[in-house]
């Protein structure tokens, strides 16, 4: 049966489009562009949002699991209380919201080893490998803390964008598991390698994110609650844009001059005084701009991709771990997992695990077939849980580098030279074509809050315009 919110949505499906005009247009129904829609309309414009798949929520996906009994998350879910766009959308839209599970010991795979301990730690690590492990961390919050507002204009900026994160962490570590273990950065929260982000564009998402140690809190960082139908928000934002939705409508084309444009969807043509690009860059570059985009914004599409990480949500008949004092929470510093959450709240009768790829073990599984896919996220979770792993009720997964209109998760990322070479402030906008997407965020770059904090900014700037 489909929830409240999908049939609400289904009126808008087929909107009749010929030509039609608007205040804005705004590519893309993700987070970010939703919001900037209903933002936009809430001050009194005419807008029209075009979304390219037939759904709107973008890099937040929430199918329903009949094992479950209701939506779990393919995509993007955990929040932390500090992110106040998506708290308040949250309640606005009553999406549930569960608290991180967190009772036990967490499990840390160093290949094929186990080792168990409490949460915050690295359970296996020698006594030597934490002191190595604490200081590579203090090497990273200096380097990351001396990054400026405007990166480029840091300290140490060349040097710093002149490498990838991995060659970076080999001047602060040596060789081995500690390396392993913060060689996971990028991966686990931008889906990026090590080997190819910039360290300079690293350092400065996690300080607008407030750190990694922040980010991986589960008590009231950015891993301390998470939904269960994160789409749900999204979801609600388009019913209340109502006919302004139009969905399946991927942009093609758009025409534009200093305060008009001419936008071209399979959905439907709009003139507009303003163009809203709720879309990474990969999704931009496919867009034919005439005129083109000048150069600067051409050379930032080739060097923001977009990385790797697939997920699998996995449910049981009950959580059998949290029979033997294990809270489902899985870390690893070598090997092809990457981390592993347990979804139930605190009385759950189910067991509902979800697990992460990211980094080269994304890149492993996702080129598997669905069935050895499965093979390899049911055996890792059977090393650090237990046998009766390999026999869930129900395996779900999400490979967001096959998904056309995303090409790859979780977040765009430049490549090293980018930030020192392009400079300025990205979010600036061309003539009638403004900016948003998480990756365009002054704070929770990569978050669900950037997106709605990037769709907020554009929506202020284009009223800012307008009213002058
Ligand atoms: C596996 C995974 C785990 C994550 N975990 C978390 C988490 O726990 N917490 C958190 O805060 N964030 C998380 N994220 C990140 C978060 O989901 C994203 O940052 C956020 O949803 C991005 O929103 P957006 O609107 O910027 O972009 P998107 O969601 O990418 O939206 C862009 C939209 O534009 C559409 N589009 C593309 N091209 C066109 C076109 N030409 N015409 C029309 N439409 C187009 C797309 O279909 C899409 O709907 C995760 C993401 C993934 C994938």
């Amino acid at each position: 049966m489909k929830s409240l919110a999908l049939r609400k949505l289904d009126a808008y499906e087929s909107p009749t489009m010929t030509e039609r005009h608007v205040d804005v247009v705004v590519v893309g129904a993700g987070l970010s562009g939703s919001y900037a829609a209903l933002l936009l309309r809430e001050a009194g414009l005419s807008v029209a949002l075009a979304e390219a798949r037939d759904r709107v929520g973008g890099l937040t996906y929430s199918p329903h699991s009949h094992a479950y009994g209701g939506r779990v998350d393919l995509g993007g879910q955990w929040v932390s209380p500090r992110h106040q766009r998506i708290n308040r959308l949250i309640a606005r839209y009553a999406v549930p919201l569960v608290k991180q599970f967190v009772t036990g010991q967490r499990a840390c795979l160093h290949g094929t080893d186990t080792f168990f301990g409490p949460m915050g730690t690295v359970p296996g690590l020698s006594e030597q490998e934490q002191a190595e492990y604490k200081q590579s961390y203090a090497a990273l919050y200096a380097a990351m803390d001396a990054v400026a507002d405007a990166p480029w204009d840091s300290a140490d900026a060349e040097r710093l964008d002149s490498m990838t994160y991995a060659s970076w962490v080999d001047t602060i570590c040596g060789a081995g598991r500690v390396r392993g273990a913060m060689m996971r950065i990028p991966g686990a929260y931008y889906g990026a390698l090590p080997e190819e982000i910039s360290a300079l564009e690293l350092l400065r998402k996690l300080k607008s994110c407030g750190g990694p140690v922040f980010m991986s809190d589960t008590d009231t960082g950015g891993q301390s609650w998470h939904m269960m139908g994160s789409a749900m928000v999204s979801e609600g934002m388009a019913a209340d844009l109502g006919d302004a939705v139009s969905l399946s409508s991927p942009v093609r084309r758009i025409e534009w001059s200093a305060g008009r444009a001419k936008v071209h969807a399979d959905g439907g043509v709009w003139t507009c005084r303003r163009v809203v690009l709720a879309i990474s860059p990969a999704m931009i570059a496919q867009i034919r701009f005439d005129p083109p985009l000048p150069p600067r914004r051409r050379l930032l599409n080739q060097r923001f991709p977009n990385g790797r990480n697939p997920m699998s949500v996995i449910v049981y008949d009950r959580p059998f771990w949290r029979e033997r004092g294990l809270n489902g929470n899985i870390i690893a510093t070598v090997g092809s997992m990457t981390a592993a959450f347990d979804l139930g709240d605190e009385h759950s009768e189910k067991g509902i695990l979800i697990t992460l790829f990211t980094g080269r073990a994304a890149y492993g599984v996702d080129d598997l077939s669905p069935p050895e896919r499965r093979q390899v996220v049911l055996s890792k979770l059977a090393q650090a849980l237990g046998p009766e792993a390999l026999e869930p009720a129900e395996f779900m997964e999400k490979v967001w580098a096959d998904e056309e209109w995303s090409a790859g998760a979780s977040s765009p990322f430049l490549m090293p030279g980018a930030l020192t070479t392009i400079r300025g402030d990205l979010r600036e906008p061309v003539g009638p074509l403004h900016w948003a997407g998480t990756h365009m965020s002054r704070e929770y770059r990569g978050y669900m809050e950037g997106a709605l904090s990037a769709g907020e900014d554009a929506a202020t700037r284009i009223l800012e315009g307008i009213r002058t």
